[in-house]
Parts: structure tokens; sequence; C-alpha cells
């Protein structure tokens, strides 16, 4: 992450450069003219100190008391602070008079250059213990007033010696360097006055610049509701601070608005994450994909082509384990209609889907009611209770609570009309629930679509059946019968044709009544559905007649099955107020497209052959032309 250096730091940063840079330069200039004034000042006192001991001695030669000049020497020195006096000979004096029988030192290479060009000349020598000013003047020969070639044999102008002074100016170096330690002192201790008054003032600004970037950072995020920027600053920027808050507080307010809108609209609270932004978008997003799915499935031609989609739209909010179920309240029957499974980056459900062929046990499709979502009516969650269904799988990993299932009925006519399943293992679970408000939006409207689309088919499947026995009507054959045929002839088998017909039925009716001879028709009829394959068809065809349709027999099977039909309702025993009652039919057969390539005209062979059975003494099967 980018380090971010506060404006706080930024500031300090800058201004404590200055006040060092600015106190730097006024030290340096305090420094430099200091010393500039004060070797100026030693230059002017040791220049005149060396021309009155140059003046003075040119006395003491003039009244012949040059050999008492050690004594003013001694005397100037110790009075004006002097280092160092040196009376030198020049060259010229030396040849005339010797040496000085003074004991002053070897002349310096400075002096020894002012007696050879008779110019003035300074230096100043520093170490970090002493600083001294040396300067060294020239002794020249003159005819003035005093007329230096009375004594010596010099030239006019000639050098006759020097005067070197040594001034000792530690003192004022010392003085200097004190007033620059105040002054050091003194800035100092402004600069962090200052400073301090600085950070005190710019601190709620900073404080602020925190919560805003604080607030902000959020905000990106989608949080609008803990990171309010309170401050007590009445300036712009308090009216920052409260432009912050209140463009977040209409933020906040406007998404939850939103929010609070879409979920009555799709009747459930949608998942949060915490991230207002995102959950909107999400949920609008949805919203939208729910309008679509609806207009879908509203023009859907079928409850299968619905159930499909149902498929679809879990399947691409990634849920991979699912099954549909679709409830028949009035047979208490269920069946599952669409069911999906997916090991993809899911280890422990590859596991259990290797061992399991259905999520439930078997009996909930011949007694719906053993279903819970099916019997409540209402959602069964096992996250709830790991076991709240004693009819899901109770394979190991459901028993360790490996496995949640979802279900969630869809209402229909005021009944558990379908049933959706969502199975998940442990570690898809939260990922899964994220989705669950979207599914249930999404199955809510399904609901009006699946009860008109049930009810259609059961009106089509009414207009279909016949009420008192439930085999399909004649209309029914009429619909099936032309692609009945067209497969016959393509799968090259044939289609068994039963004409039956009970046998002396008036009878019944005129001894029992009309109930017990509907009785012995509904019971004539389940005898015969359960004689004969699930894909036969089986037709009311008149009054007690009752035409089998088989398909895909083989030659001689539909002799075969009319004569165990015949043999099972033989069998039969009917109860009646007056007893057991036994009935009989006489059956007539025939084989399309064996016997004709007319549907038609089979039948009619069938019906034939029926009448012949009934001429030969009823109770058994005959075919035509045997
Ligand atoms: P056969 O052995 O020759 O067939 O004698 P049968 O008495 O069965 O004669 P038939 O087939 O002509 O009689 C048909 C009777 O079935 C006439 C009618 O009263 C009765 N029937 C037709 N439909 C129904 C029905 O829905 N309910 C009842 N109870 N009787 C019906
Ligand atoms: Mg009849
Ligand atoms: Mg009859």
């Amino acid at each position: 992450m980018r380090q971010i250096r506060s404006i706080k730091t930024k500031l300090l940063i800058r201004i404590i450069l200055s006040f060092v840079l600015l106190s730097v330069i006024i030290q340096a200039i305090v420094f430099v003219s200091f010393r500039s004034f004060s070797i100026n000042t030693s230059e002017e006192r040791a220049l005149s100190v060396a021309e009155i001991i140059r003046n003075t001695i040119t006395s003491f030669m003039l009244l012949g008391v040059y050999d008492k000049s050690d004594i003013f020497l001694d005397r100037i020195k110790h009075a004006h602070g002097l280092k160092e006096i040196k009376i030198l000979r020049g060259k010229s004096v030396i040849d005339q008079f010797g040496q000085s029988n003074r004991h002053d030192a070897a002349p310096t290479p400075l002096e020894e250059e002012v007696l050879k060009t008779g110019n003035v000349k300074s230096s100043v020598k520093e170490n970090f213990f002493n600083v001294e000013y040396y300067i060294v003047i020239p002794y020249k020969a003159s005819r003035g007033a005093v007329k230096c070639q009375q004594c010596h044999k010099a030239a006019e102008d000639e050098v006759l010696g020097a005067v070197s002074v040594v001034v000792d100016i530690t003192g004022q170096r010392n003085t200097g360097v004190s007033i620059l330690t105040y002054m050091l002192a003194v800035s100092l201790f402004f600069s962090i006055g200052t400073l301090y008054l600085i950070y005190v003032f710019f601190k709620p600004y900073t404080e602020l610049f925190h919560r805003l970037r604080f607030g902000f950072e959020h905000a990106a995020e989608g949080d609008f509701s803990n990171h309010k920027v309170n401050v007590n600053l009445s300036d712009e920027a308090g009216d920052v601070a409260r432009g912050f808050n209140t463009m977040t507080d209409n933020l906040s307010s406007t998404l939850s608005c939103i929010d609070n809108k879409v979920s009555l609209l799709i009747g459930y609270q949608t998942a949060k994450t915490g991230n207002a932004l995102k959950d909107t978008i999400k949920t609008v997003d949805m919203l939208v994909k729910i309008y679509n799915f609806k207009r879908t499935i509203e023009k859907d031609s079928s409850k299968k082509d619905v159930f499909l989609r149902i498929e679809q739209m879990l399947l691409e909010m990634g849920i991979g384990n699912f099954s549909v179920y679709e409830v028949n309240s009035d047979k208490n029957t269920m069946k599952n209609v669409i069911s999906r499974t997916n090991t993809e980056n899911c280890s422990c459900m590859e596991k259990i889907i290797k061992d399991t062929v259905s999520w439930c046990n078997e009996e909930i499709s011949t007694d719906a009611s053993q279903c819970r979502a099916v019997r409540t009516g209402g959602i069964v969650d096992s996250r709830e209770f790991s076991h709240v269904c004693q009819n899901f799988i109770q394979s190991e990993d459901n028993q360790t609570g490996i496995l949640n299932y979802y279900c969630i009925p869809i209402n229909i006519g005021g009944h558990t009309g379908d049933i959706v399943q969502i199975v998940s293992c442990k570690d898809c679970r939260e990922s899964i629930s994220s989705f669950i408000p979207y599914i249930k939006a999404h199955l809510k409207e399904c609901e009006p679509v699946l009860e008109g689309k049930t009810f259609m088919e059961l009106l089509k499947e009414q207009s279909l059946v016949d009420q008192l026995t439930g085999l399909y009507n004649r209309r029914f054959l009429e619909e099936i019968i032309n692609n009945l045929c067209s497969a016959a002839l393509r799968r090259k088998t044939l289609l068994g044709i039963l004409m039956i017909d009970i046998d002396h039925f008036k009878q019944v009716n005129d001894t029992y009544g009309h109930d017990i001879g509907d009785k012995v028709l509904r019971r004539t009829s389940s005898v015969i559905m359960a004689s004969v394959r699930e894909s036969d068809i089986v037709i009311r065809y008149g009054g007690e007649e009752i035409l089998v349709l088989l398909v895909d027999a083989s030659e001689g099977r539909a002799i075969a099955i009319a004569e165990k039909i015949r043999s099972n309702i033989e069998n039969e025993s009917i109860e009646t107020p007056d007893g057991i009652m036994k009935k009989t039919v006489s059956i007539g057969v025939s084989e399309y497209p064996k016997d004709s390539d007319k549907f038609w005209t089979c039948v009619k062979s069938a019906d034939t052959a029926l009448y012949k059975a009934k001429h030969e003494g009823r109770n058994r099967v005959c075919k035509d032309g045997t």
C-alpha cells in the first residue's frame, strides 16, 4: 500500500526546515559580521600600538636612552594586553650597530617580508583555543622632522627595521561564540514555541482530514453508516465536514430506501454484504433478472418449460446440486421432475454423490405428506436443525451435518404444488445462502405462472379423462392416435388393440342399482390398468366397453395380455351389499398394422372379434380370423 505522509507531518517538516535554514543564515551572517568587526578593531588597535611603539622608540633614540626602551616595551605590552612585541633591525642597522641585545626570536617570514619590502603586513592565526592578530610595520629612514640619517647610514626610505605586534583576540572570539550560542538558544526556543502553536492550531484540521479520509475510504466501500465526521470547527473546514456528513446521510438513506422498496417488491429482504453500493447494484441487477425471468416464464407453453427455467436460473447462480419435485395434491403423490448434481470444486459433494441416487427417501413419491415441505407448506432449512426432515437421505454425512438441504415450496391454489430442493455441503453453505433470497424471489414469480399452467393442464387432462373410471376418453384417443400409429410404423412394431366388454353388465344395474354398476366399472378399469404396462393406453370407449392399446407389442402378445386381463377380472372379487360378486369380460383382439394398415379398420376388427367372443359364450378372448 502507498505510504501516506500526513499533512501535519509534511507541514512540520517544512516549518522545521525553514526555521533551521533561517537560523543557520542568521547565525552565519552574525558570525561573519562579528568576526570581521573583531579583526578590524584588532587591526586598528595593533596598528596604533605598533606606531606608538615605533614613535616612542624613535624618541628614545633621539634622547639617547634607547637602552631604556625594554622597560617601555614591557609596560606597553602589559598595558595593552599585547601578547608579543618585537623590534627588528634591518640589514643596514645590523651592519652599523650590530645585532640587538634583546632576546627576540629570529624574524618570521612575514617580518622578513616587511624588512625587505617596507610594506605593512598582517595575518590572523586561529586555532580552537586561540585567535591572534599579528601585524608588522616597517621602520623607514627619513629626512623629515626626525632625521634618521644623522645617526644611520641609510638612504631615504630605506627600511631600518620593523615593529612586530601580536594581539590576542581570543576573548573577543569567545564573546562572539557566546552571543551566537545565546542567539541559537533564543531562536530554538522561539522555533519550538512557534511549532507548538502551529501544531495546536492545525490539530483539528489534520484530524478533520484524517476523518474525511477514513470516511471516504469507507464510503468507497459502500459503508456510509458509522463514519460521521464530527468536528467543532465553525470555519470553511467545518462546512466541508458538515457537507460530507449530509452527503453520506443522503446516499445512505437513498440506498436503504431503494433496498426497502425492492425488498417489498420481491417479497424478501436481500442478503447484505456490508457494501451498500454493491448491494444496491446487486439488488437492482437481480430485480431486472427477476423481471426478465417472469416475462419469459409467462410465455412458456408448459409447466415443464417453467421447471427448465428454474433449473437454468439455479445453474446461473452457480448452484449445482438441486431437485425440483412436482406434487399432485389430489393423489398425495410427488415426482422428481428435475435433478442436478455437480461435484465441481467440491470434493465432499463428490464423495457423497457417488453413493447417492436421490436426496429423499422413496416413500415421498407415493405419500407426499411424508415430505416436510409439502406437509407444512413452509421452508425446510436444515441449517436450523440438521435432521429436520426424516425423509432426507440418512447417510453418514447427513448425520454429521456435512450436508445441508433447503426445500422451498411453491404454493399453487392454496396447496404445495412444487418443491425446489437445494443441497449443499458445509463449505458451500454460506455462498449458497446469499442466493436464497433471490431464489425465493424467482420462485415467488413462478407461483402465479405455475398455478395458471397447472390449472390449464388439469383442465386439458379432465377433458381427456373419464371422470368415473379415471381412464382416458375417446377424445384423447383421437388426439394421440396419429402419433401412435406413426411411431408403430416407424419402429416397425405392433400396436395391440383389445376391445373389452363386461359380460351381462346390464344385470348388475338392474339387480344392484347404478352405484354398484359404477363400482364394478371402476374396479374392472383398475384391474385392466394394473394388468398392462404404464406405457400402454387404456380408454373408456363406450358405456362399459374399454379399449386397450398395447404399445410396442410383439406378435401374439396382444392375445396373451388379453387373456391375462380376462383371467385377472375373473378372479377379482367385488363386494356388494348382498355379498361377493364375480364378473367376467369378453375381449376382441386385433393388431395394427398387421391386420390392416388403417387403425380404425383394426378397431372394427377387434369389435367383430368381441362380438364373436360374446356369441361363443362370453368370458373369452377372440381374434378375428382365428
Ligand atoms: P353383454 O354381455 O351382451 O354385453 O350384456 P350387457 O348386459 O353387458 O349388454 P350391454 O353391453 O348392451 O349393456 C350395457 C349396459 O351398460 C347398458 C347400460 O345401462 C350400462 N351402462 C353403460 N354405461 C354405464 C355407466 O356409466 N354406469 C352404469 N352403472 N351402467 C352403465
Ligand atoms: Mg356393451
Ligand atoms: Mg356388456
